[in-house]
C-alpha cells in the first residue's frame, strides 16, 4: 500500500508542471521579474539569482548585452526548466551638452572630494549584497506627478566637445521644490547632500540587486536604512551638483548593470530600437 502511495506521488509530482511567469522585455537595459512556486534556484547564465519567499526574482541586461542568455530554474520535485532569450545590440542617440568645465573636467582641489564620495557609493552598493527580499514586489510608480523627459536613457555624451560615459538614466524636467516620489518600495541605502556629481540624493535598495538614484535634489525627506514605500515622498527637484538647471536624474540599476528605467515605468522606450 506505502509503494502505490508513493508512486501516485511522484506521477502526480511530474504531472503537475509549476509554471514560471515573467514580466518584463528581454532586451538590452531591461529587467525581468519572474515568479514560480518551490524554487530552489536559478541561474542567468553562470550567475546565481538571489529568490523571494514568495518565488519571486529579478535579473536584467546590461545597456550593450547582446547574443543568448539562457536561465536556468530548478524547483522541488521538477526537471530543470531552462529558458533562452535572444537579445540584439541597442542603438543609442548621441547627446551633445555644454555644461561648467569644472563638472567636466574637476579642478585638482576637489578629487579628494570626489574620491570619498565615491567610495560612500561603493560602501552603499556593498550592503545591497544578498539582500532576498523582493521590494519591488508591488510594482512601480513614476518618480514626479507629470512626466517631461529632457534627456533619455542610454545616450553617449559629449560634453564640451569631449566623449564622456553615456547617460545612465532619464532626466525629468521639473520645477525647483518639485515632489519626488520612490518609484517601488525599498531601503534608503544612501541619502547625502552635495555630493560632487550626484549633488543631494538618494540610493534605494529595492532587493535582488535592484535599485535606483535620484539626484540634483534640492531637499531631502529621508534617512539612511529606513524603509520606505512605493510613491513615498523622498525628496525634490533641484539642480545640486553636476546639473545645468533644475531636473530630477532617475537611474536604475541590477548589480552593476544600467536599466533603462523607462520599461519600470511603462514610459515611452527611450533607445532607437
Ligand atoms: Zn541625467
Amino acid at each position: 500500500m506505502k509503494k502505490i502511495f508513493l508512486l501516485l506521488f511522484a506521477l502526480f509530482a511530474t504531472a503537475y508542471t509549476q509554471e514560471i511567469s515573467f514580466s518584463g522585455e528581454a532586451k538590452p537595459a531591461s529587467t525581468i521579474i519572474a515568479k514560480g512556486e518551490n524554487i530552489t534556484s536559478a541561474y542567468l547564465n553562470k550567475q546565481r539569482l538571489l529568490i523571494d519567499e514568495d518565488g519571486i526574482f529579478v535579473f536584467g541586461f546590461d545597456k550593450d548585452a547582446k547574443g543568448i542568455f539562457t536561465l536556468r530554474v530548478n524547483q522541488s520535485n521538477q526537471p530543470e526548466k531552462v529558458f533562452t532569450f535572444v537579445l540584439e545590440q541597442m542603438e543609442y542617440e548621441k547627446q551633445s551638452l555644454t555644461i561648467p568645465s569644472k563638472y567636466v573636467s574637476p579642478p585638482k582641489r576637489y578629487l579628494k572630494q570626489i574620491k570619498s564620495e565615491t567610495a560612500k557609493m561603493i560602501n552603499a552598493r556593498t550592503k545591497m549584497q544578498g539582500v532576498n527580499t523582493a521590494y519591488f514586489k508591488e510594482g512601480f510608480t513614476l518618480p514626479v506627478d507629470s512626466v517631461r523627459i529632457t534627456a533619455v536613457f542610454g545616450g553617449q555624451r559629449i560634453l564640451n566637445g569631449i566623449k564622456k560615459k553615456e547617460h545612465n538614466g532619464i532626466d525629468f524636467g521639473g520645477k525647483e521644490g518639485t515632489p519626488v516620489y520612490a518609484i517601488t518600495d525599498g531601503i534608503v541605502r544612501l541619502a547625502e547632500e552635495n555630493f560632487y556629481f550626484n549633488g543631494t540624493f538618494v540610493l534605494l535598495d529595492h532587493g535582488q540587486g535592484l535599485s535606483s538614484v535620484y539626484l540634483h535634489l534640492s531637499k531631502l525627506y529621508v534617512k539612511n536604512n529606513q524603509l520606505v514605500k512605493k510613491g513615498e515622498l523622498i525628496g525634490e527637484i533641484g539642480s545640486t551638483g553636476r546639473s545645468t538647471g533644475p531636473h530630477l536624474h532617475l537611474g536604475v540599476q541590477w548589480h552593476n548593470k544600467r536599466i533603462d528605467p523607462a520599461g519600470l515605468l511603462n514610459i515611452k522606450g527611450t533607445s532607437k530600437n
